[in-house]
């Protein structure tokens, strides 16, 4: 066992503070990485508040981790001591269910072990994540992460990065498909940069007018503001395809109405409470109503590879460690552009 320095939060209604954990000797099949930077994802603020319920204490949150390997068990082959890699948002298993051997281990049937807060496949022990000095992981949940890009722009692309970039590959999105983004922060951003890529017409959705020339900066074509009546109801009939980003309870059926005969409504955002959803948004127009968690490995690391290949990174504002209750603040007044980096050097 290494105990090493890490966040955490001790309770729901405490701020996070220093903390010890200890990390499992590197066993055959494990990577040991000294982390480097690691993302404030919005998931980060629902669970060390315990909105969605299930969180355990003391809670060490982060599944945007970027690092180098320090030390490899004698069965790992893909990597070595001093390589660049990253880990996202779970850290195993089953290996066997249908969806794990479909490479869609987020989807794992008896239960994906995500990289906090979160029971490890023998049960034994509960997950602690990324605001934290060292973190060990079974190689196959170890991504490979170029030298070529800015690596603290890298770490947001391991849950931000992936969770929008799935739903594009699996929809098909593609050249001339009009694409509205809900929601800028930093699921947001990733989905306008990702979208636009692929050759999507983007049209952000935000309640901020100040995030307008922002939006087109990051590659969106048209800016609309959801808080004028009059301009929602113009834009009726108008999307192929709506990925909703946002962090807390809204009127779903606002924004179907958006969408044209048989448009899709990607929910990747979680707000704690439900949301009512009427049925005639739905059958006039044929439309369907979807939800997506972040994406398999072999999927993260195409979308790393791809990144790399086009240059996409994420816009982020880097704090220090002791300036994570402030950062988590500023995220819940949407006022971050666009996503809070930690550099885990400050934890020394
Ligand atoms: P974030 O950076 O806080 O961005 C959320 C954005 O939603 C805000 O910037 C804001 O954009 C908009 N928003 C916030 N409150 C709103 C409200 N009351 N009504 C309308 N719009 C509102 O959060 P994030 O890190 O991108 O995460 C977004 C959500 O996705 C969270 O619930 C998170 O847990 C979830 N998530 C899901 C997955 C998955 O696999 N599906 C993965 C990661 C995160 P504007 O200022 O432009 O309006
Ligand atoms: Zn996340």
């Amino acid at each position: 066992m290494n105990n090493v320095k890490a966040y955490a939060a001790k309770a729901a209604e405490t701020p996070l503070a220093p903390h010890h954990i200890d990390r499992r000797e590197p066993g055959a099949d494990d990577v040991e990485i000294k982390i480097l930077y690691c993302g404030v994802c919005h998931s980060d603020i629902h669970t060390v508040r315990n909105e969605w319920g299930g969180t355990q204490y003391p809670v060490v949150p982060g599944h945007e981790i970027v690092g180098k390997v320090t030390r490899i068990g004698e069965n790992v082959t893909k990597f070595k001591a001093g390589d660049t890699v990253g880990v996202g948002c779970f850290v195993d298993s089953c290996g066997h269910c249908d969806n794990c051997k479909d490479d869609l281990e987020q989807y794992c049937e008896n239960g994906h072990t995500q990289t906090y807060n979160s029971p490890s496949q023998d049960k034994k022990t509960i997950t602690q994540g990324g605001y934290s000095s060292h973190i060990v992981v079974k190689e196959g949940f170890v991504l490979n992460v170029s030298d070529k890009l800015p690596l603290e722009k890298v770490a947001p692309l391991l849950c931000a990065g992936i969770t929008t970039y799935s739903p594009l590959k699996h929809w098909n999105i593609k050249a001339g498909d009009k694409v509205a983004v809900v929601g800028l922060g930093g699921l947001g951003h990733m989905a306008v940069k990702l979208a636009a890529s692929m050759g999507a017409e983007v049209t952000m959705l935000s309640r901020s007018p100040s995030k307008e020339k922002d939006a087109q900066e990051l590659g969106a074509h048209h800016f609309e503001l959801t808080t004028d009546p009059e301009n929602m109801k113009k834009l009726a009939n108008n999307f192929n395809f709506i990925i909703d980003t946002v962090s807390a309870e809204h009127d779903y059926s606002e924004y179907l109405n958006l969408l044209r005969t048989d448009g899709v409504m990607i929910v990747l955002g979680a707000p704690p409470t439900p949301s009512a959803v009427p049925a005639f948004p739905l059958i006039l127009g044929r439309r369907s109503l979807v939800g997506s968690l972040v994406g398999g490995i072999k999927e993260t690391q195409e979308m790393l590879d791809y990144c790399a290949e086009h240059g996409i990174t994420s816009d982020v504002e880097m704090i220090t460690i002791d300036q994570i209750n402030e950062a988590y603040e500023r995220t819940l007044k949407a006022d971050v552009k666009y996503r809070f980096v930690i550099d885990m050097a400050s934890l020394n």
